[in-house]
C-alpha cells in the first residue's frame, strides 16, 4: 500500500483522527495481506458487479476517490480510471441482475 496524502492533510496530521485515517504504518508497507480482504475480485461476475451473496449485489461505479484511507478495502484499485463504469457496463449489469 502506498501512502498518498495531500500537502494540506500532511500539515494537519497532528490533529486527532487525521493521521489515523491517512498515515500508514511501516507494517502496512511490507504486508501482502491487504490485497482483497473482502474477496470481491473473485465474486466480480462482470465488470463492476460483485455478487457475493444470493440476495444482494454491489455495483462498483468508480475507483476514483479523493481520499486514500489506510483502511480502504479497495485500496488496490483506488485511483485506477479503468474502474469507472461506462454506459455499456451499466447496461450489462442491469441485464445480469434482472435476468
Ligand atoms: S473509497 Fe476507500 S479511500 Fe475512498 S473514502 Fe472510502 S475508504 Fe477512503
Amino acid at each position: 500500500m502506498k501512502e498518498k496524502i495531500t500537502p494540506y492533510l500532511k500539515k494537519i496530521t497532528h490533529k486527532k483522527g487525521i493521521a489515523t485515517q491517512y498515515v500508514i504504518s511501516l507494517s502496512e508497507t511490507i504486508s501482502q495481506d491487504y490485497n482483497d480482504p473482502l474477496m470481491e475480485d473473485s465474486h466480480e461476475m462482470i465488470k463492476g458487479l460483485v455478487h457475493k451473496y444470493k440476495n444482494r449485489a454491489l455495483i462498483k461505479v468508480s475507483y476514483l476517490c479523493a481520499a486514500h484511507c489506510r483502511f480502504c478495502t479497495r485500496i488496490r484499485q483506488i485511483g485506477n480510471p479503468k474502474g469507472t463504469l461506462q454506459e455499456k457496463d451499466i447496461e450489462n449489469i442491469i441485464q445480469r441482475v434482472y435476468k
